[in-house]
């Protein structure tokens, strides 16, 4: 565990006069000295732009960017040209928006969302209805946390030609049961994006196993660095799709009254890339990949289980994570606390968690609470620091 926590600088730093006890994982994770050195050694020794370089420097960053491609499309089971960089989940969730959606969907439609999705894989669908007229349904959620998949074949129909749901929720933890919610799809011929901002960093993922079409997931949410992250599509549909951005780098020939776009995966990424974080996501992905998923799920389930019982025994908690199919979060409320107010409480012992309605106003709006407390956690975290955050919360409740 110390080599682990060695390797991230920030997790020995102070607040408020009090080791910091970082538990607002599924916001941001911390980032391993190996990706600050890839981004710093980028800046230092290679810094160029990419592609078409007759330069050694910009053919030493162009490989650097093209090997992160390979070596993120074997991590989630693709093929290279399937890959493309973005800025984040919330910019693949638009591209697919934009480039598959305002193409291919008509006021006959229908797509499928869940009640528990993150305003990223909602709203662009929304707004996209406002402009097409095609019908969202929802697949719904039980107060006990979890989505009510009863009814799936009567809300994936014949009719969908999308549902685009979250692998893990980011306001709950909770794991969806996307097994059966793919297979109910595949029933119907719709095809099937799944968010995994929340999931990539915690579970194995095989797009290919799976049987998915459109996958999305940020680089900071994987101990990598912000402003990068993937949209991953099966190379056909990603060949139908109109290009997302429109500019440089994803044209093949400009004449003044016609254009041609480049082939995948250079249609989909106009303009100057983000180099430097492309090859932190890439440092950060081998970091990962060297410790083990299964090693991290381990130790995440069991820091998990012992948050989740040692919560309960907090007098005057709430707890909204369900125990059954959940990992690495758990969001609570105390009985006439404002969560805001907990987690200024929480930050003056030098605890860090989030507060709020965690971009899910539909999901809380359910449970009919305006926010919850939520404390997310990483395979970094110890039992020590659970301690210190369930004495902080123990000694808060007497105040409230
Ligand atoms: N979906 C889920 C499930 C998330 O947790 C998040 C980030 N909180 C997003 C989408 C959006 O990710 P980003 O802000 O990195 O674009």
């Amino acid at each position: 565990m110390d080599s682990i926590r060695n390797q991230f600088p920030i997790l020995a730093t102070t607040v408020n006069k009090n080791p910091l006890i970082y538990l607002d994982n599924a916001a941001s994770t911390q980032k391993p000295l190996v990706v600050v050195d890839s981004i710093s050694e980028y800046y230092r020794n290679y810094n160029s732009n990419i592609h078409r370089g007759a330069h050694y420097l910009a053919n030493i960053a162009t490989e650097k960017y093209e090997n992160v491609r390979t070596q993120l499309a074997s991590f989630i089971g693709g093929q290279s040209h399937e890959i493309i960089f973005t800025s984040g989940t919330t910019q693949s969730v638009n591209l697919l928006m934009q480039s598959w959606g305002r193409k291919f969907l008509t006021s006959a439609d229908e797509i499928v969302l869940s009640e528990m999705e993150h305003h990223a894989n909602l709203v662009p669908w929304i707004a996209l209805q406002d402009e097409i007229g095609f019908k969202i349904n929802y697949i719904p959620m039980m107060t006990s946390g979890q989505l009510d998949i009863s009814s799936l074949d009567q809300i994936i129909t014949l009719k969908t030609k999308l549902v685009s749901i979250a692998y893990i929720s980011n306001a709950l933890g909770t794991i969806h049961p996307v097994a059966q919610i793919i297979a109910q799809s595949k029933l119907c011929s719709a095809l099937v994006h799944l968010d995994c901002a929340q999931a990539i960093q915690h579970i194995s993922i095989d797009v290919r196993a799976l049987g998915i079409d459109f996958l999305s997931f940020s680089s900071h949410k994987i101990y990598g660095p912000m402003g990068v992250g993937v949209f991953w599509g099966k190379e056909d549909l990603l060949k139908e799709m109109n290009p997302y951005l429109y500019g440089g780098e994803m044209i093949k020939e400009v004449f003044l009254d016609k254009v041609t776009f480049n082939e995948l995966p250079y249609k989909f990424e106009a303009g100057t890339p983000n180099v430097a974080d492309v090859l932190g996501l890439g440092a950060a992905v081998k970091y990962i990949e060297d410790i083990g998923l299964q090693n991290i799920k381990q130790i995440e389930d069991e820091l998990h289980s012992y948050l989740m019982l040692e919560i309960e025994k907090v007098d005057k908690i709430i707890i909204y994570t369900p125990k059954e199919n959940s990992t690495a979060v758990v969001s609570f409320n105390i009985e006439g606390a404002h969560p805001y107010d907990i987690g200024q409480l929480l930050d003056a012992k030098g605890i860090a968690i989030r507060t709020g309605h965690h971009c899910c106003q539909p999901l809380m709006r359910k449970l009919g609470l305006e926010g919850t407390c939520r404390a997310s956690l990483s395979f970094y975290n110890t039992k020590e620091e659970i301690d210190s955050f369930i004495a902080a919360l123990k000694s808060i409740v007497k105040l409230v």
